[in-house]
């Protein structure tokens, strides 16, 4: 048996498999018992967990918390508001669209970790939204709107799905005249990285003219292992880049210095960070959210200038009439009709001359 299949088979997911590798508190025992929700990982990440620590960063993205009852900045109904699913009828469950080039297709509700901060909770986690995720309804939607030029797949993991279904899901895709590029949302690359196997690298394929990009979800420098970077050259070697959306939870990654080494290690591993999140307005998990400018600062007081550019996310809060970015200016201190001042990372200044732009 192929060995994310085992992995996926001896998924982490109840109090006697998890006393196994971590001794649980009382308190998440509690909520284990109590909350109706899905939780559980792979034992490959669960073995990232600190056996005695409650505040480990992996293990809180993990294991359930009282707190998830506690909702006083989360939206209700979240999911339809956010993915616009009730201003479009003709579109089916599984397409998002935010934009006119692209969408969202969501392929699964299933994933090889139900991380405790996530955004669809209502489909994913607590199960009390049900759609329908139909793929050949997807396929045909995005085969008759002839401007959709990007499809991004994700879930729940689309990695999850089987090798057959993938590929056929690829095939199909690649086959439409006007997509132009194909990319995929899977944690897998951080909770799984056994899903990328030669035979899925045969599926990816190397050059055609649809291209694959990936982004995967890393919070804490902790979740990236020599097993992880095999997983990312793999993907690079077949022609699929690899990108990194974070999500910025509080007591996990709001400090300068995890910030700093989360990011170093995402490119010290081929990892090109994309997108860093303002962790969103999903009901139960106040108790990740920082305030909203937070990010900018990290980025500002972690990143910039301190290491390489290529390490440096685009702050962004994804709402429901797309992702907007938050980040501030904090570079440029004045701008004169002769010249502007310019402020590096360390305070210290330059002028740059104001050229008029002719007409
Ligand atoms: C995030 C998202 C996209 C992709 O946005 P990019 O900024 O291109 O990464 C597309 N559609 C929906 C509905 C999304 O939420």
């Amino acid at each position: 048996m192929e060995e994310w299949i085992s992995q996926m088979q001896g998924f982490i997911n109840t109090p006697e498999k998890l006393r196994r590798i971590i001794n649980p508190t009382p308190e998440e025992l509690k909520a284990i018992n109590t909350l109706d929700t899905r939780w559980g990982t792979t034992p490959y990440f669960a073995a990232l967990m600190d056996p005695d620590d409650p505040c480990c960063p992996v293990r809180r993205q993990i294991i359930p918390s009282l707190k998830e009852l506690e909702n006083t900045y989360g939206i209700k109904n979240y999911l339809m508001f956010h993915e616009n699913r009730t201003v479009d009828p003709e579109r089916p469950d599984c397409i998002a669209r935010q934009y006119q080039d692209r969408v969202a297709f969501t392929v699964t509700d299933t994933c090889a970790s139900y991380c405790r901060h996530c955004f669809r909770r209502e489909v994913v986690v607590d199960q009390r939204l049900k759609l329908r995720f139909d793929l050949d309804q997807g396929i045909k939607w995005i085969k008759k709107n002839k401007e959709i030029k990007d499809v991004l797949v994700t879930g729940g993991d689309p990695f999850l799905l089987s090798d057959q279904l993938l590929g056929d899901l690829i095939t199909q895709l690649r086959q439409i005249d006007h997509v132009r590029m194909i990319r995929f949302g899977t944690r897998t690359i951080i909770n799984l990285p056994q899903r990328i196997t030669q035979d899925l690298m045969e599926i990816l394929g190397d050059f055609h003219r649809v291209p694959i990009w990936i982004n995967t979800q890393c919070n804490h420098p902790k979740e990236i292992t020599d097993k992880t970077a095999r997983a990312v050259f793999d993907l690079l070697r077949c022609g699929v880049n690899v990108g990194n959306q974070a999500v910025l939870l509080k007591g996990i990654n709001d400090d300068v210095d995890t910030f700093r080494e989360l990011h170093q290690k995402l490119v010290y591993t081929r990892i090109r960070p994309y997108y860093l999140f303002y962790c969103e307005a999903a009901p139960g998990i106040d108790h990740f959210r920082t305030g909203v400018e937070k990010g900018s600062q990290l980025i500002r007081d972690g990143l910039q200038g301190h290491t390489t550019g290529l390490a440096r996310p685009t702050y962004v809060i994804a709402t429901n009439i797309g992702k907007i970015p938050l980040m501030g200016n904090d570079y440029m201190i004045e701008k004169t009709e002769k010249e502007y001042r310019l402020r590096n990372y360390l305070g210290e200044e330059t002028i740059l001359p104001n050229i008029p732009d002719e007409q």
